[in-house]
């Protein structure tokens, strides 16, 4: 049975999606059958695993809002055993139309049992919001991964994910389990990052991977081409962690 895990943070440009192609890139490439599930409108998990936007006919917005099998929207990406559920610009008003839907909450869930036993993992890249996209999410995740920034203010706004977290756990999915906070885009050159890491580390205790994700030009470089870190520049510091976050997220099991 396979582990679905949702990448979230409402916060912006934190690094999910980075996380979310690279992470399911390496699990895929340490042998993992992997399913990367796009439910950002913005799409960018879509085109950086070599999706061309173009070349999608129906996407997870069809399988939101219109009951479409999941299986008919999944594309092989350009790493072996990832394949993805490619999103679109039309996922922008799913969040308005699966308002007055029946079982709105649970559409997503629905939808990924039919494949769960097809995958070793399902790793879901979150858009910037703690609407209901981001509910659905959590709602058919085992595990959380959270990217937070090493940056000034990394706190804030991880509190409101929580209380999300914990109203889900109690409404809509019991065994809902933070799999790891993941410390990202860390300049190892300022004390800023270090106090940063302190910080995290006491409000979240054994809750931190091991693994920290640095500043690395070749990740930020990478999306460009439509290409995992590992496919990307195998031998970069970048493909280096996040193979590492996988063995850790595989240990964590
Ligand atoms: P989110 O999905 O949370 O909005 P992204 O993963 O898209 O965040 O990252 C935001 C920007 O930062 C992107 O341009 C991405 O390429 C870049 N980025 C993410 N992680 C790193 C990293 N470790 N090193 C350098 N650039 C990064
Ligand atoms: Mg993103």
């Amino acid at each position: 049975m396979g582990r679905i895990v949702a990448v979230t943070n409402q916060k912006g440009g934190v690094g999910k999606t980075t996380t979310s192609v690279n992470l399911g890139a390496c699990l895929a490439y340490i042998g993992k059958k992997v399913l990367l599930v796009d439910i950002d409108p913005q799409g960018n998990a879509t085109s950086g695993v070599g999706v061309e936007k173009g070349d999608v006919q129906q996407c997870i917005y069809d399988v939101l809002v219109d009951d479409v099998d999941v299986k008919d929207t999944i594309k092989q990406s350009k790493v072996e055993n990832l394949s993805i559920v490619p999103a679109t610009i039309s996922l922008a008003g799913a969040e308005i139309e699966l308002v007055p839907t029946i079982s709105r909450e649970v559409r997503l869930k629905k939808a990924l049992e039919k494949v769960k036993d097809e995958f070793d993992f399902i790793i879901i890249d979150c858009p910037p919001s703690l609407g209901l996209l981001t509910i659905n999410a959590l709602t058919a995740s085992d595990a959380v991964v959270i990217p937070v920034q090493c940056e000034y203010y990394a706190l804030e706004g991880l509190s409101q994910l929580l209380s999300t977290v914990r109203l889900v756990q109690k409404h809509l999915n019991h065994d809902l389990m933070i799999d790891g906070v993941l410390l990202t885009m860390l300049d190892a050159r300022t004390n800023l990052g270090i106090q940063v890491i302190e910080e995290v580390k006491k409000y979240f205790q054994d809750k931190v991977y091991r693994t920290i994700i640095p500043r690395n030009v070749r990740l930020s470089e990478a999306p460009s081409h439509g290409e995992p870190i590992i496919i990307y520049d195998a031998k970069s510091r970048g493909a280096e962690v996040y193979l590492e976050l996988a063995k850790e997220v595989v240990a964590n099991g």
